[in-house]
């Protein structure tokens, strides 16, 4: 075979395959190979690790972009030096997601604007671009998504296939309280992922308030229970960030968590 034709049926077996980025790097790396003298093997490495690349961060980015995260936020954007109140190495030890694949929680709690949504965000951005589907939403969101459904008589549907991502993502519990419907709605979406599937929840109250939230200081206890059996629980303290470096005046007004 003509190194001409072994090119064209590269390319047409790379299109059978749905592999294009295989396709465009196949040739310049054959070059490389023959530069540097490579084995069969090293440049059938190469060309596959090329697309596998390519395919991995395609799917990551698109995962990501269905996640609908209110802004793409990363640890690397993250100062620890401000959230002094955080260790380190338990965020970077969730950041590798063994907490997924042991379908554990994570919560964090703290007073607006000390980085609880932005952490949350950086999780499910890893997770997604690590191959896991994610979907965030506030609190009032989801619960509004599952009232939806049980109108339409579909609620265990919905259960069912919200079960089926593996991580969620539930942002803001507390800054509105809950009426009784709503708060039902809330036990049942965290019921049905308990020992399935991981939910990350922030909140700017502490457990000890979240009676008032949902009204029922029992069905609390048992949502927390369940919430918190298999779960990094971090507490936030401190300054909110939003405020960083602005004088003390403007301290007051900033009530969302
Ligand atoms: P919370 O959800 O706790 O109210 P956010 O995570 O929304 O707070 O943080 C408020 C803003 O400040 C966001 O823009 C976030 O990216 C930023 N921020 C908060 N904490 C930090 C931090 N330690 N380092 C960098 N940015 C931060
Ligand atoms: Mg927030």
């Amino acid at each position: 075979m003509s190194s001409g034709h072994a090119a064209s049926e590269v390319a047409f077996l790379s299109r059978a395959l749905k592999a294009p980025r295989l396709r465009e790097r196949a040739g310049a790396l054959a070059e490389r190979a023959r530069e540097g003298a490579w084995s069969y093997e090293e440049y059938l490495a190469a060309v596959l690790s090329e697309e596998v690349a390519a395919r991995e961060s395609h799917g990551g980015e698109a995962r990501v972009r269905a996640a609908r995260f209110p802004a793409v936020k990363t640890l690397d954007d993250f100062d620890f030096g401000f959230a002094r109140s955080l260790k380190r190495e338990t965020v970077l030890h969730l950041h590798q997601l063994d907490f997924l694949a042991e379908r554990q929680n994570v919560i964090f709690l703290g007073p607006p604007g000390t980085g609880k949504t932005h952490l949350s965000i950086a999780l499910g951005v890893q997770a997604a671009r690590r191959g896991h589907r994610v979907a965030f939403a506030s609190a009032q969101q989801w619960v509004a998504r599952l009232a939806t459904a049980k109108r339409a008589g579909r609620l265990d549907d919905e259960l069912e296939r919200i079960g089926r991502i593996p991580l969620i993502i539930v942002d803001e519990v507390g800054y509105i309280p809950f009426d009784p419907e709503a708060a039902a709605l809330f036990f049942a979406l965290v019921s049905s992922r308990y020992e399935r599937s991981s939910i990350i929840v922030s909140s700017n109250k502490t457990f000890s308030a979240w009676a008032e939230i949902f009204g029922d200081p029992v069905a609390v206890a048992a949502l927390v229970d369940r919430l918190v059996h298999h779960a990094e629980v971090l507490v936030l303290r401190g300054e909110s960030y939003r405020l960083k470096g602005k004088g003390k005046e403007v301290l007051q007004g900033d009530e969302r968590g």
